[in-house]
């Protein structure tokens, strides 16, 4: 622990969870600026897109999986006592489909649908589903109690708990990162920036990284109601293709997804790919629909589109020196913000502790 002036840049799900555990030292002052805010829709802004579950995707003895095992603790808890986070329980359904094994979706689904996967020691009622109860070409199958995040709830809540820890937010936009340096709240310098920029790193001066790029998810948010979350590691329509659902806690709707499209940056909802997605849900959970309706009887609330800050090494969580100010970043989460935040927040805040520590040294 270390007394600082930090300005973190960015209110997304990565942001705001640095900002509420830095700020659980009060020994720092901390300042978050950002383009976009917990309430807007912005297809620069990914965070409020997402479904959000937490389905593991890290391979086992991982820094990942370890972000994802530590960001379960406290997803579990924010369900069983803080209903007001917008946080719920939801027993899960996941599917294996044999001819997935090399796709985009296949690769990317790969952990959470392992027939004996390392995540079912910490989800609750982990059951391998009995070969004869598969449909037809799903090799395998499991079903767990996992959550689902209303983020409609859950960011603004996020805000709110750091607004009570003291942290000050403020609008602006930056052309570079060291700008942000003199954002700080108080007028002076800050000690320390933190890069929660997302997919919006690939063009911020003196970050621009080549390695990050979207990949492109489109959804539809219904009122129709599955009782329970479903992901299958592909579909029939296309390798950028997948089925999945997830019913938001506190009346957020149903999440029908969806679409895997890397380098694909296009804003607007594609109405045939809409379609697919649709008729791809009621096929997996007919249920969603009264007996013998199809797409017609869903009721829509929303056509979306976000893009996931795929970065092809992972997540960069680490400093370096900008212009003569210390930056941490934490950013490139493609489609595991939400389920890694916490894991990855404190790493970041054991960073930023290490620059004000060696800052205290003199040694910067
Ligand atoms: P963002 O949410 O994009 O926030 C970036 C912030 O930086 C914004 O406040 C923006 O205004 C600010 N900013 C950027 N540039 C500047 C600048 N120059 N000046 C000032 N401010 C700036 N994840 C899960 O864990 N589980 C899921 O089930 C899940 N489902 C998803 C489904 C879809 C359809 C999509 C699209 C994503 C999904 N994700 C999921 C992924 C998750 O949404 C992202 O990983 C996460 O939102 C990234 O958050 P972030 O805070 O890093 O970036």
């Amino acid at each position: 622990m270390a007394a600082g002036r930090i300005v973190i840049l960015g209110a997304g799900v990565s942001g705001l969870t640095t900002a509420l555990l830095l700020s659980q030292d009060p020994s720092k002052e901390i300042t978050v600026v950002a383009k976009h805010m917990p309430g807007d829709y912005d297809i620069e802004y990914c965070s409020p897109w997402a479904g959000a579950s937490f389905f593991p995707v890290g391979k086992p003895n991982t820094a990942h999986a370890e972000w994802e095992r530590a960001s379960w603790s406290v997803l579990k808890q924010l369900a069983e006592e803080h209903p007001e986070a917008g946080i719920c329980f939801q027993p899960t359904l996941v599917f294996s489909r044999e001819k997935d094994a090399n796709s985009a979706t296949g690769r990317w689904f790969a952990e959470l649908v392992q027939k004996d996967p390392w995540y079912k020691e910490l989800v609750d009622n982990f059951e391998d589903i009995p070969t004869e109860k598969l449909g037809p070409g799903i090799k395998n199958g499991s079903r767990f109690t996992s959550v689902c995040i209303n983020t409609a709830v859950y960011l603004p809540w996020l805000l709110g708990q750091c607004c009570k820890n003291g942290v000050v937010f403020k609008r602006d936009t930056f052309k570079h990162v060291a700008e942000a340096g003199y954002a700080h709240h108080s007028g002076e310098k800050a000690d320390a920036v933190v890069n929660c920029t997302g997919l919006s790193s690939k063009t911020l001066g003196g970050v621009q990284d080549d390695t990050l790029y979207p990949i492109r998810g489109q959804v539809v948010v219904v009122r129709n109601d599955p009782l329970a979350m479903y992901s299958v590691s592909g579909c029939d329509d296309g390798e950028d293709e997948v089925a999945y659902m997830m019913a938001r806690a506190a009346g957020g709707g149903t999440i029908l997804g969806g679409s895997y499209q890397k380098n694909n940056w296009d804003p607007l909802p594609d109405s045939n790919l809409a379609v697919r997605i649709m008729t791809r849900a009621i096929e997996l959970c007919p249920t969603l629909v009264k007996k013998g309706q199809g797409v017609e009887g869903l009721d829509i609330i929303r056509h979306g589109v976000g893009l996931r800050p795929f970065r092809d090494d992972g997540p960069r969580v680490e400093k370096e020196r900008v212009n003569g100010l210390s930056v941490v970043h934490n950013y490139g989460h493609a489609g595991f913000g939400y389920q890694a935040s916490y894991g990855c927040a404190a790493k970041t805040v054991t960073l930023v502790n290490d620059v004000l520590q060696e800052k205290a040294k003199g040694k910067l």
